[in-house]
């Protein structure tokens, strides 16, 4: 059975039962762990290959791309292109070619065994060759407060929440691209956008640097960090610690964006794969894994540059490998 993977509702992703029985599970070609663009890249790719790749969605549906507002960077789209609709044509494109989506996620995996052997929220699955594409995953202040308040005004996602702050004055928390970008989008809704930074000069590119700094809706705090979240049953305001001053202040707002970052996802493979010192997979310069026969793609083995095109393209690779490999192994099922 084949599933749109865009715009599902949140109460609908676990419920879906995929076809097959929970027998025996099939051993498939490739399964592709991940529908951000490295994982829909590599379904193209291995679809293109007639490798009948099975692509395990997760529940981060489209990846960290599709909570973005703009993408800019893609070649392609000169007049820039939303998220959501990028991921929703890269998806399309996969499954013109073949590919097969399933809406479930991955909650363990056995790669001592070949096939090896993957378990999801509704069956179990065999594969020849995996792909890893599980992406990163926004990283949190850690701070009282943020955690209890999300949903209530502290937020990770301008696209998804950014309509609830209509002429209201806001801050965003970090200093790189994501910060900036989503701090400029923002300023649609939001009468005023407060950037705070814990250093004086910013992470993020010149040109969103420009923007930003001319945009007259936008603000910088610097040398300052986000020690609480304040409110009760929603946020009225942050407390704040200058690290050069050393003064304490109260900022008072109703939103706060934090986008200070990512940790990657490999924490399934904990124990099965080597990870660097930071969680990111360790890969050879083919994206082999230490495993030989699971690749990965994109964010969860890429600490460097963490772009759509540099995901896509890890992606579309670890495919080509795939295929050569079960080529060379004769492998390729029916
Ligand atoms: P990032 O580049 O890692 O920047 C994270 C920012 O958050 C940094 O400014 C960092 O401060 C700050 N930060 C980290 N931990 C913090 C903490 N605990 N408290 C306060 N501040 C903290 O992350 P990103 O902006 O999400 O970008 C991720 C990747 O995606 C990058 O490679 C970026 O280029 C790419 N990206 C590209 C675009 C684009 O090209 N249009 C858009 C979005 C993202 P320091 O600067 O002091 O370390």
């Amino acid at each position: 059975m084949e599933f749109s993977l865009v715009g599902v509702p949140e109460e609908t992703k676990r419920s879906v039962t995929p076809a097959e029985s929970n027998s025996e599970p099939d051993v498939r070609n490739i399964i592709i762990i991940g529908s951000g663009p490295a994982g829909l890249a590599a379904s193209l790719y291995a679809s293109r290959a007639h490798l009948d790749p099975l692509l395990l969605t997760g529940d981060d549906i489209g990846g960290q791309v599709s909570l973005t507002s703009e993408v800019e960077n893609y070649p392609g789209f000169p007049d820039s292109i939303t998220g959501p609709e990028l991921v929703q044509k890269m998806q399309e494109q996969a499954e013109k070619f073949g590919t097969v989506v399933h809406i479930d996620t991955v909650t363990a995996v056995n790669l001592e065994s070949y096939p090896f052997k993957l378990s999801t929220y509704e069956r179990d699955y065999k594969a020849r060759a995996l792909i890893i594409a599980t992406g990163a995953s926004h990283r949190k202040l850690n701070v009282p407060g943020e955690e209890r308040l999300i949903g209530r005004g502290v937020s990770y996602c301008a696209t998804c929440d950014g309509w609830f702050f209509n002429g209201k004055e806001i801050v965003v928390v970090g200093g790189g691209d994501s910060a900036l970008e989503e701090g400029i989008f923002l300023t649609r809704f939001a009468s005023k956008v407060t950037i705070i930074h814990r250093r004086d000069e910013l992470r993020a590119g010149k040109t969103l640097q420009k923007r930003a700094f001319n945009n007259d809706k936008i603000d910088f705090i610097w040398n300052t960090v986000v020690e609480e979240i304040v409110g009760d049953e929603k946020v009225n305001g942050v407390r704040l610690h200058n690290r050069v001053t050393g003064e304490d202040s109260f900022f008072p707002t109703e939103g706060v964006f934090v986008f200070i970052g990512h940790t990657p996802n490999s924490q399934l493979f904990e124990g099965q794969l080597e990870v660097d010192d930071h969680g990111y997979l360790v890969v050879d310069r083919h994206y082999m894994t230490s495993k030989e026969g699971v690749w990965a793609a994109g964010e969860v083995a890429d600490s460097t540059f963490r772009q759509v095109i540099t995901s896509a393209g890890m992606g579309a690779s670890a495919a080509i490998m795939v295929e050569r490999w079960l080529g060379e192994k004769e492998e390729i099922g029916a």
